[in-house]
């Protein structure tokens, strides 16, 4: 019997690209004439008509899958409902954009069968038509996360990258209500090859990352696979101690030598508004861990499907 190789594509408002893109993957399926596949498009609450398209192709393709969530749960919990619905002996994590070019998909098979890797990943070296301010923080983000996480997570790296079943597994008993895949992948171990490839611009459609979500989304990353920041706020609490305790015993013995007690009335006021704002720093990365442990700890479904041709698994 041939090997299944299981294709999630999460789609949001895809219904330009997703053409293009089932003509891209069948091409590439014809190719691997060895291994059977299955095409899962994972409508993550589109609002144009990315659901009838998936279903279209279903309907001339047995191979398409389709699971169309209630409403935008994010590319996150669609990757994850791709993979809960997959069957593959591998599964494959596809932009619906072409930005992933499966023609890297044979490259990548080779590493996991004859190189003996678990994961073929892939990143991309050049930021070609992104504008550079978000390359700036991107870059930033990533020398950030790796000095204050477990999770090695490398720059450029995409979200394309075949797994086996084994893998997969792993990642789905992670049930983590917050996801950050980059982080999740890294975490969890295993050997990856990292295939590397120049950025593609999206061939149709546009990017659905504002700088606004991107800027949330490494929040996310960042919270939850480090607890560094919540080290600084106590670290920052015992520095603004001790420089008070010294300030309370220069003052004092000044006050004793010179009298004069009431100047100083400027530097009093930056004082206060430094440590105040230190305080509501420190209080709002409380609160970032405290909100993510309160979404966790409701232990809400990670997406809610809403119509499948996927028939469920006993
Ligand atoms: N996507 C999704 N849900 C979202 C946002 C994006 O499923 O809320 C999908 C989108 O359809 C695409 C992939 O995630 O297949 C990457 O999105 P996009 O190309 O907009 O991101 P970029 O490549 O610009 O980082
Ligand atoms: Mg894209």
């Amino acid at each position: 019997m041939k090997e299944k190789i299981s294709v999630i594509v999460p789609c949001y408002n895809e219904e330009e690209a997703l053409p293009y893109f089932y003509d891209a993957i069948i091409n590439t399926a014809e190719q691997m004439n060895d291994f059977d596949f299955e095409f899962i498009f994972v409508n993550d609450g589109s609002k144009d008509r990315t659901l009838e398209l998936s279903k279209q192709l279903a309907k001339k393709d047995h191979r398409v899958k389709y699971v169309s969530f209630s409403r935008n749960f994010g590319k996150e919990a669609a990757i994850y409902a791709g993979l809960e619905n997959s069957t593959g002996d591998y599964c494959v994590l596809m932009d619906a954009d072409l930005q992933d070019p499966p023609a890297l998909l044979p490259e990548m098979m080779e590493a996991i069968q004859k190189e003996g890797y678990d994961s073929a990943a892939t990143r991309r070296v050049t930021r070609k038509g992104e504008p550079p301010i978000r390359s700036f923080f991107a870059r930033m983000f990533y020398r950030i996360i790796n000095k204050i996480s477990d999770a090695d997570i490398v720059d450029g790296a995409r979200d394309y990258r075949l797994m086996k079943r084994d893998m997969v597994n792993t990642i789905l008993d992670m049930k983590e209500y917050n996801r950050f895949s980059k982080g999740i992948f890294g975490w969890i171990g295993y050997d990856t090859k990292w295939i590397e490839f120049e950025n593609v611009e999206r061939v149709a459609g546009e990017t659905k990352w504002s700088f606004w979500k991107l800027f949330k989304y490494s929040l996310e990353g960042i919270t939850a696979f480090s607890i560094a920041p919540l080290q600084i706020a106590s670290i920052f609490g015992i520095l603004f101690s001790l420089v008070a305790f010294v300030m309370i015993i220069v003052i004092i013995i000044r006050t004793l030598v010179f009298g004069d007690p009431v100047s100083g009335w400027p530097s009093l006021v930056c004082i206060i508004m430094l440590i105040g704002g230190v305080q509501l720093l420190s209080i709002g990365i409380l609160g970032q861990y405290l909100s993510k442990t309160y979404l966790e700890t409701k232990k809400r479904p990670i997406y809610i499907a809403k119509e499948t041709n996927v028939e469920v698994k006993e």
